[in-house]
């Protein structure tokens, strides 16, 4: 991994711009009906909320006290009843419609909220997961798995619990805030005045917890990241711990990590603790303040000290419930706050995980490689990882003709693997071409270009899922009898009706294990199926049984017939029956010919093949030599697990 590389995902994260009025904008837009609906629904259900206690009021006043008016805001006074028993109905009739209004809208509005909350971010995962997917090989390079499944998974749920929760609290808390002021001041603007007295304390000191609260919340992020990091070092390298007997030193490892992260969630938490209560004890002093002070009012019939007017009881009775509403929407506003910067820091993730560009692109005119013949030309191939990384290939030049077979030999790390890369387009050459048929690869489309080259790696990769669903992979539209056909070519029919269910026998993570012969075969069964033009196939080295490797050949061998074939060859049969041989040595082609040829030259390959061959015991000293200074350039170049 090069460092310009390892930190592709961080550069893309931190050129992020406003990255939640981005996701409104780019996803939000599209569910705004959901959205409006919910808003709506939750500003009118929190509205119809404060009119209980403002009737209520009203209530006392003219229909238990008696002689005040009856009046309700916006009410024409020709329209309300004048006798009691008819006041009295209104006002429970209010009281009791104002709560199912609030009930039906309430559920309206969790319906609406929760359908714009996750109907976005079905479409964020989904289109996070595609733009990822196209991302180039040298993404993948930097085994960025584990950030990507966070992304996709944490950070999904950080979005969604936003765009569900912390949304929608503020604009009750905006609601409750602004309702209850109007209220009050309509009814005594002098009490009101007073009541309202420790909402600017309670700004200052929600301002001074944010201020205090969002380093730790980033802190604790922090931690979390890390804690994850080392779980899913520990996880994936489990057999290594077991053989290795390092279970209690990473334990403590983890312990440590998850040590950091709990003192970092009590730090934040600490401040939570504070919080709230500040909150309800200065929620406290308003209350305290509107109920002496208004309870002299009373009592005296007149203001206490400078105030002038008349404060009815009605009116009192008011102000101590609306009082006690502020408590709770505001001491929400912590968590709001939290729901915001974790969503914050989110939609950075997301947004620089879409960002990171692509370098192996389709040309506008690129068009489909068809009816391929298999002619195959390397014109000074020059090519490096790192831009400003070493050469891995060097000028090198060949061409093949349809139907044969080459074989590339040489030391590990002569860049073979990467030869073949190229010819997928993995990765886009940096100086000269690559042309199938004639045409440049980087001119024809990649899909069609895939398409064409079958490719039959070391460790075949099998899905979870049935056998014949993994043979079809790639081929999905095949019949059952096209599947067993390339089965029995791949020397596997056999095995496989020989598993519980055949066919469809599960396999996979969760399903029957199979052994590396085996996975083998299924792989070339289904690049059998895929009947590609050009084949490249990539020797597996791990030990297997004389019998089994004998099946592989026979089937590589059905599988390569006729068909442009490059084969990294371990085998001394592959090697030996090849049309042509290329040796890399160190990203370049020092020698090429067929096997006689190159034994008669007595070069690299003479030797490799004396020592695999065991007619000389090791190789040279010059090579040995050679060999040890690529490995320390390799660990120099941090390019140690290849
Ligand atoms: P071979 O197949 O002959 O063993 P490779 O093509 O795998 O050789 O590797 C050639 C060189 O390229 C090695 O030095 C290897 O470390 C380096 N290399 C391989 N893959 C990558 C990669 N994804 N990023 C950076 N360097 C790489």
């Amino acid at each position: 991994m090069s460092a310009a590389e390892e930190s592709a995902f961080d550069v893309y994260r931190d050129r992020v711009e406003r990255p939640l009025y981005r996701l409104f904008v780019e996803y939000g837009t599209d569910e705004w009906p959901w959205l409006v609906v919910g808003m709506t629904a939750n500003v009118i259900a929190r509205g119809a909320s404060l009119l209980p206690p403002l009737v209520l009021g009203v209530a006392i006043d003219s229909v238990f006290d008696g002689n005040a008016p009856y009046t309700l805001p916006l009410v024409p006074a020709g329209m309300l009843p004048t006798d009691d028993v008819g006041q009295f109905w209104l006002s429970a009739g209010i009281i009791a419609g104002s709560f199912v209004v609030t009930a039906v809208l309430t559920w309206v509005y969790g319906v609406a909220a929760n359908n714009f909350a996750h109907r976005v971010m079905h479409a964020v995962r989904t289109d996070s997961y595609a733009k990822m997917q196209e991302l180039d090989m040298w993404f993948f390079d930097d085994k960025q798995t584990g950030e990507v499944m966070s992304v996709l998974n944490n950070d999904a749920t950080n979005l969604e619990r936003f765009l569900d929760d912390a949304l929608q609290n503020s604009v009750r808390l905006g609601v409750m805030l602004v309702g209850i002021g109007v209220v009050l001041f309509a009814e005594n603007w002098q009490l009101a005045a007073l009541t309202l007295v420790a909402v600017p304390g309670m700004v200052l000191f929600t301002y001074w917890f944010m201020k205090k609260v969002e380093p730790r919340y980033a802190a604790q992020r922090d931690a979390v990241g890390d804690l994850n990091t080392r779980l899913e070092n520990a996880l994936g390298g489990v057999q290594l711990v077991k053989t290795a007997g390092t279970e209690s030193y990473e334990t403590d490892r983890v312990r440590d990590a998850s040590h950091t992260y709990f003192e970092r969630t009590l730090a934040m938490l600490r401040l939570n603790y504070v919080y709230r209560p500040g909150m309800e004890l200065l929620a406290g002093v308003s209350f305290a303040v509107t109920f002496v002070v208004g309870g002299l009012w009373l009592i005296q019939g007149s203001g206490p000290g400078p105030l002038t007017g008349e404060l009815s009881s009605g009116a009192f009775v008011t102000f101590l419930l609306l009082t006690q509403r502020f408590v709770t929407p505001l001491s929400e506003v912590s968590t709001i706050v939290s729901q915001y910067e974790n969503a914050k820091a989110s939609s950075e993730r997301v947004f620089g995980l879409q960002d990171i560009p692509r370098r192996v692109t389709d040309e506008p005119d690129a068009v489909d490689l068809t009816d391929v013949e298999g002619r195959v030309e390397y014109d000074h191939v020059d090519f490096r990882y790192d831009d400003d990384g070493e050469r891995i290939l060097r000028d090198v030049t060949f061409d093949v003709d349809p139907g044969e077979t080459v074989a590339l030999v040489g030391p590990t790390g002569a860049g073979k693997s990467t030869l073949l890369k190229l010819l997928l387009r993995l990765y886009d050459v940096d100086g000269g071409a690559i042309r199938v048929d004639g045409h440049d690869v980087r001119d024809v489309t990649a899909s069609s270009l895939r398409s064409a080259v079958g490719y039959v790696s070391q460790d075949a990769y099998l899905f979870d899922g049935t056998v014949a669903e993994n043979i079809r992979y790639g081929r999905f539209d095949a019949d059952d009898e096209a599947v067993r056909e390339a089965a029995n070519a791949a020397e596997a029919h056999e095995f496989i009706t020989k598993l519980p269910k055949g066919y469809d026998t599960e396999i996979g993570e969760r399903g029957v294990k199979l052994s590396g012969g085996q996975r083998q075969r299924l792989s070339i069964a289904r690049t059998m199926l895929q009947e590609p033009d050009v084949l490249v196939l990539d020797e597996a080295t791990s030990d297997v049984d004389t019998e089994t490797e004998m099946l592989i050949q026979r089937s590589l061998d059905r599988l390569s017939a006729d068909r442009t074939t490059f084969v990294i060859a371990h085998r001394l049969s592959t090697v030996k029956d090849a049309d042509e041989i290329l040796v890399l040595e160190d990203g370049a082609v020092v020698e090429r010919g067929d096997h006689g040829e190159l034994l008669e030259a007595d070069g690299l390959y003479a030797k490799l093949w004396g020592v695999q061959a065991g007619e000389i015991d090791e190789l040279p000293d010059e090579f040995v030599e050679r060999a040890r200074e690529r490995q320390a350039e390799t660990v120099v170049s941090g390019d140690g697990d290849d």
